[in-house]
């Protein structure tokens, strides 16, 4: 009983914000003004720029009062925290991120208490507030939004609110359009895609599996390829720790490679680049092989391959194609629908625990997308 008591008072204490659907203004009891107390948010914010791996003390949490809500603005409760490699990267920069003010990141929250008609209590939205639990609003966009305005959720009918930061998401959205506009993939073809097991490498494989083309995934554990091979349909797997790439891709793509969906960059990528067919496509989504590498990293120099394969390298941002991304929802939910896209998430539950498992996706420990369940 004791036990139940404490977990109780415990989970109410994450905000101080007690939230019950009292009437239809609010789902909070924040006593705003009346006897001065204010509603407290909790935020993970920098306390040292990240060099090399990141340390467990390079970020700690903060907390601060919000102050009543004026015309305009609403207060969103976290639900969801989206852990991503970008955060790695902006994380070592002063002028992307200051030290003592929030983190920055996508999260999904709910509305929980209004003066804007447009953000009605209850609604779900994506807002790039942060890793914060609490924030409040006007629905605009800051400069230094790297990820769009705080927007409502469409209806994703039965399913869960945090494909909204994956699938149906920034990464969601990623895997798509890199895939079909930079790779243009045909029928037939193969295709090798680097962070395979990953948020975005694991839609990539699928999304060209449904193209029909071929499809060798490249990752960091058996485990994740036995995942991709027999849950996924991916055709082969390669474990960039263990096996000799370039030997290994011979072997299972005698015929060369057509595209290639690079995540990650460095020696890996290299290596594939060299076994690429003439005219092929390489779409540069990411690097993470250098997000964590304290110096420059010197790898195999590879415009020989670009130059004599005559290969087509482009790099790109998701947001190239913001407006078309409800396209992209709607194809996805028609896939999850058939059962021919499966979405994955790794989730970690707390928001105490946000960099624990931030880390944790920066050393490969998730499959398909990282969240945090707050
Ligand atoms: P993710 O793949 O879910 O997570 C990162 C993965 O990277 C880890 O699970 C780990 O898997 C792998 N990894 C870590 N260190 C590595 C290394 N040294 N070499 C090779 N692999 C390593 O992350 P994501 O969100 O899907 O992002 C994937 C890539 O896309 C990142 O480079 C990210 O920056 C990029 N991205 C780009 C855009 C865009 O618009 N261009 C948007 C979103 C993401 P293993 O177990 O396989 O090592």
């Amino acid at each position: 009983m004791w036990k139940w008591l404490i977990l109780v008072f415990l989970q109410l204490s994450v905000f101080d914000c007690a939230v019950k659907n009292n009437n239809n203004r609010s789902l909070g009891n924040r006593n705003l003004g009346d006897n001065g107390s204010t509603c407290k948010a909790k935020y993970w914010t920098l306390v040292k720029y990240f060099d090399g791996f990141p340390k467990n003390t390079d970020m700690t949490i903060r907390e601060e009062n919000l102050p009543p809500l004026k015309n305009e603005e609403f207060l969103a409760k976290a639900v969801f925290l989206s852990v991503d490699p970008y955060q790695r990267v902006v994380g070592s920069f002063p002028d992307q991120v200051k030290l003592g003010e929030p983190f920055l990141g996508q999260q999904i929250a709910q509305i929980v208490e209004t003066k804007n008609p447009k953000y009605p209590v209850g609604k779900y939205i994506r807002a790039p507030f942060g890793w914060r639990s609490l924030t409040i609003s006007n629905g605009k966009s800051s400069d230094q939004d790297l990820t769009g305005a705080p927007a409502i959720l469409p209806d994703y009918g039965n399913l869960p609110v945090s494909l909204g930061l994956g699938v149906l998401g920034m990464t969601g959205m990623t895997a798509y359009f890199g895939l079909l506009e930079i790779c243009k993939p045909k029928t037939g073809e193969t295709i090798v895609v680097s962070g395979a097991a990953g948020a975005v490498g694991n839609l990539v494989g699928q999304i060209a599996k449904i193209k029909g083309l071929t499809v060798i995934g490249i990752a960091g554990s058996d485990e994740k390829g036995k995942w991709l091979k027999e849950e996924l349909g991916f055709d082969q797997f390669i474990n960039y720790k263990k096996d000799n790439i370039d030997e290994k891709l011979k072997k299972v793509a005698p015929q060369g490679v057509d595209c290639y969906f690079d995540n990650v960059g460095g020696e890996i990528s290299s290596s594939v680049l060299y076994q690429m067919n003439d005219f092929g496509r390489v779409a540069v989504c990411g690097s993470i092989s250098a997000y964590n590498s304290p110096v420059k990293l010197k790898v195999t120099i590879v415009q020989p391959a670009i130059l004599f394969k005559q290969l087509k390298v482009e790099g790109f941002d998701n947001l190239r194609w913001a407006d078309r991304f409800p396209e992209a929802v709607k194809q996805y939910l028609q896939w999850i629908r058939e059962g021919k896209i499966k979405y994955q998430e790794t989730v970690t539950v707390g928001f105490e625990n946000t960099f624990k498992a931030f880390l944790g996706m920066l050393k490969g420990e998730n499959r398909g997308k990282a969240v945090v369940k707050v």
